[in-house]
């Protein structure tokens, strides 16, 4: 019998029925879906899709027009984004995710700020674990750094708030494929450590090699969700929706 068990995997946010936008201007229309716990979704769509406007949504910097979002049962419509971080939601942007003019050793400590004194020490040093560039370039002003390296600086100061999830806007935007391999290869060991990853992407393929589920949104809809094998065999969306890339 034990074949026939399985375990539901927990859900941490809740997105139903959204309409959000910008002020009056609608963007996400009617968009439910749920990102599970310890599990590695990706949101894909060409551009403009609406991706973003997604994220910031979950972080309650768009309007909110109807619908709700619920993160751990509790809901966070109207909730202010300081609140919002506070609950172990760390988010990362897909611009100016970094202080350029503060060193990395300082960007780093704006990240265990909500910890203890002890728990910071441990942080950091785990911190270099994960991201051993980071100690080379301890000196260096964020700004300085390579975009490879400026993304990791990003993830690795959301992940010093010890979150229970985050969300990434396009984390490997703009970078070679050998060093966007990198990011992604950063992200699957802190999936594998248990953590809760929402990452937003545009090149599907590449994505789709990591991660557990997909969603793909379309002119401000759900166009597709499944697993990352059913999108990668589902012919029309990779090819209407995402590109061939
Ligand atoms: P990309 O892949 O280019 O990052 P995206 O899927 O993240 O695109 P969004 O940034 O969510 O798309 O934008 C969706 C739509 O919302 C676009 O038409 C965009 O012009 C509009 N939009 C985004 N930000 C704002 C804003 N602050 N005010 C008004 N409209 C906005
Ligand atoms: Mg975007």
């Amino acid at each position: 019998m034990e074949q026939f068990i399985q375990i539901e995997s927990h859900v941490m946010i809740t997105v139903n029925s959204l309409h959000a936008g910008y002020g009056k201007l609608e963007i996400l229309h009617d968009i439910s879906l749920t990102f599970a716990e310890k599990q590695f979704t990706t949101v894909l769509g060409p551009n403009g899709s609406g991706k973003s406007t997604l994220m910031k949504s979950i972080l309650g910097i768009t309007t909110i027009h109807s619908g709700t979002i619920q993160f751990d049962g509790r809901e966070l419509v109207g909730i202010r984004t300081e609140q919002i971080s506070k609950l172990g939601i760390a988010y990362v942007p897909q611009r100016e995710n970094v202080f350029t003019d503060l060193t990395v050793r300082e960007n780093l400590h704006l990240g265990v700020r909500v910890l203890s004194r002890d728990e910071r020490a441990v942080a950091i040093e785990e911190v270099h674990d994960l991201f051993p560039i980071l100690g080379k370039r301890e000196g260096q002003k964020a700004g300085q750094l390579s975009g490879g390296e400026r993304q990791m600086v990003a993830m690795a100061i959301a992940w010093l708030t010890r979150p229970k999830i985050m969300l990434l806007d396009e984390p490997s935007a703009g970078l070679a494929p050998v060093i966007a391999s990198e990011v992604f290869t950063v992200l699957q060991t802190l999936r594998e450590q248990g953590m809760t990853l929402v990452v937003v992407e545009q090149n599907a393929r590449r994505i789709l090699q990591y991660c557990d589920y997909a969603f793909v949104l379309r002119e401000g809809q759900l166009a597709f969700q499944g697993t990352a094998a059913e999108c990668l065999n589902d012919e029309d969306t990779i090819k209407g929706y995402l590109g061939v890339r």
